[in-house]
């Protein structure tokens, strides 16, 4: 027992002695990582086996593969090719699992205070020590203060999907009965998918392909004309993320295919059989609108979760960001100890450095011209390079960004055309304090899970002959390994039976929903094990031949 609140403290595992292997690691240096899902993984899969004590603790025993998380939701792919259990995933490693919560972390002892239900339900709490502690423990899904979200459905891990599922199949049913009137058979079959992001156009088209290919065939009594799908969108265009191209894309193609969209369009509450919502009309002024709705999926945009705030509001005044806990360019938690915790994934975020970025290009661009930097006067030609450098560094931010050209002319206070050093700080400023650095993706998570075990595994090295003191005291971290940077790959995104990509260069689109799998298994290919793939291509080569599975 021991720590602030004097709970058990977890020394000792019962499996520590069990194999060979684990008896090796048994006084290894403690890495414990809170979280199993997309960064938590990419660490574990990327880790040396035999440096580290490794614990995972997590509510959830399986690392989901959300990109495909959508099309379970209809029936297009199984459950259970989606995950993959924790433990089999730490058996490289030797690695243990707690099932439980993380709480709080008392960083000065060094613990994680962990809580998890016994076997009569009564919570019981202990703390698990650390020696390097990561946390990417991911997001949950922003409720933007709207009434009534209870009637509502989220789609954030397996058993969100399930519910959605067995509501959509349900849904159908009654509306098929006999007794049920046109007017409830219309509510029943009305979809409505809160959020223009890539997860609520995803269900919105997955949905608009189970109605088109399947339903018909097997609800012939269902008209087409009686299911409806709509889209409601608080910007101006959905997938606003993207390029406009992308945007521009997806929305012609709903169009086409009859999803309805509904952007500047605010939710207000949401009711058991309807949605209400405020469109904003073109001359500003607000209109009150209602939907009636059989399904309502809240899909709009991440914020962080309890333990994340604790941690926040625990640190107090070096925390600064509201949406996530901040970290050096090292990927260490500001406000902790140098090189004791680590936060990675959509709980995160990188101090922003891009006007430290922009400021390195323009030295080198003036090293180039045989220039002193400092006499710099930037043209408003070279303005234009700087911007595409920099959107093509930070893609996330192409929206703040696609006005870069106005801000040249706002800071060029002299209206000489050209910026001078000065002018270009002022400029600099304002665009850092706008930004969050970096997207909350699967493919960011990841990167920051292999940076992490790679510098793991080089300071596991370094440190052989060192004592776990050693280890923990000196700034190792920024001596042995680069800083964290992020490789954007592109964005996809599944709409009506084609992929949308953004590459950055440009974007491109492919038909099929073969060309989207394709494209992510090659994607994703490192992230799930060869049982994962076999799985899913499976799932898919059923589908091809049976259709979906509309069983509930
Ligand atoms: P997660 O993967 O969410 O993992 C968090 C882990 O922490 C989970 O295991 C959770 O159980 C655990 N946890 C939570 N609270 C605690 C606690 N208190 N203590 C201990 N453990 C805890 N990204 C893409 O790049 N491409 C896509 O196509 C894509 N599609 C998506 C589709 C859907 C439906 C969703 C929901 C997300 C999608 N994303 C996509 C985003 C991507 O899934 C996330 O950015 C990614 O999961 C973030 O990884 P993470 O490790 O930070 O968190
Ligand atoms: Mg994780
Ligand atoms: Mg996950
Ligand atoms: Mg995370
Ligand atoms: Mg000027």
């Amino acid at each position: 027992r021991g720590g602030p609140n004097n709970l058990p403290i977890a020394e000792v595992f019962i499996d520590d002695d069990d194999c060979e292997e684990k008896k090796r690691i048994k006084d290894k240096p403690r890495l414990v990582v809170l979280g199993g899902g997309w960064g938590g993984v990419a660490l574990l899969k990327s880790l040396n086996p035999d440096d580290y004590h490794v614990t995972v603790i997590s509510p959830t025993n399986y690392f989901l593969f959300t990109p495909m998380l959508p099309s379970a939701t209809v029936g297009t792919l199984e459950f259970r090719s989606l995950v993959e259990p924790i433990r089999r995933v730490l058996s490289r490693v030797h690695g243990h699992f707690i099932r439980a919560k993380a709480e709080d972390v008392h960083f000065s002892d060094k613990l994680v205070e962990v809580s998890q239900l016994d076997s009569r339900g009564k919570e019981v709490r202990f703390y698990v020590p650390y020696d390097k502690l990561v946390i990417a423990v991911g997001s949950v899904t922003n409720p933007h203060g709207v009434k009534g979200l209870d009637n509502a459905f989220f789609l954030k891990d397996i058993n969100d999907a399930r519910k959605i599922r067995n509501q959509v199949i349900r849904n159908i049913e009654v509306a098929c009965l006999p007794t049920t009137s046109d007017e409830e058979r219309k509510r029943l079959l009305s979809f409505v998918v809160s959020g223009g992001g890539p997860t609520g156009v995803e269900f919105a088209a997955e949905m608009y392909d189970l109605l088109n290919e399947d339903l018909t065939r097997h609800f012939p009594r269902l008209l087409r004309n009686e299911i409806s799908v709509h889209l409601i969108q608080s910007r101006s265009h959905i997938l606003n993320t993207y390029d406009e191209t992308v945007s521009k894309y997806a929305e012609d193609r709903f169009a086409r295919d009859q999803v309805d969209v509904l952007t500047n369009s605010r939710v207000k509450e949401v009711c058991p059989d309807k949605i209400v919502f405020t469109q904003k009309q073109e001359d500003g002024s607000l209109v009150t609108k209602e939907l009636p709705a059989g399904f309502v999926l809240w899909s709009t945009g991440v914020s962080p979760t309890a333990l994340c705030k604790k941690l926040a509001h625990k640190l107090g005044n070096v925390q600064t960001n509201r949406h996530a806990l901040e970290t050096d360019t090292h990927l260490r938690l500001n406000g902790t100890p140098l090189g004791d915790v680590y936060a990675i994934g959509d709980c995160s975020t990188v101090q922003n450095n891009i006007a430290d970025h922009i400021i390195t290009f323009l030295r080198t661009l003036a090293w180039k011209h045989g220039k002193d930097p400092e006499t710099l006067q930037l043209h408003f030609k070279d303005w234009r390079q700087v911007a595409h450098d920099v959107k093509k560094r930070f893609p996330q931010s192409v929206n703040h960004l696609k006005r870069l050209d106005k801000l040249f002319a706002e800071f060029d206070k002299d209206q000489s055309g050209t910026l001078d050093f000065g002018e270009l700080r002022e400029l600099l400023n304002q665009i850092d304090s706008k930004l969050t650095s970096l997207p909350a993706t699967a493919q960011r998570a990841h990167q920051q899970g292999y940076y992490l075990a790679q510098k793991f595994n080089k300071l596991a090295h370094l440190s052989e002959g060192l004592s776990a003191n050693d280890i923990r005291d000196g700034d190792l971290d920024a001596a042995a390994y680069k800083a964290f940077e992020y490789h954007h790959l592109g964005s996809l995104a599944y709409i009506g039976n084609s992929a949308v990509f953004d590459l950055g260069e440009g974007w491109n689109v492919a038909g099929g929903l073969w060309a989207v799998y394709a494209w992510r298994s090659v994607y994703f290919a490192q992230s799930v094990s060869f049982r994962t793939r076999c799985l899913l291509a499976m799932d898919w080569a059923k589908r091809g031949l049976f259709g979906r599975d509309l069983m509930s």
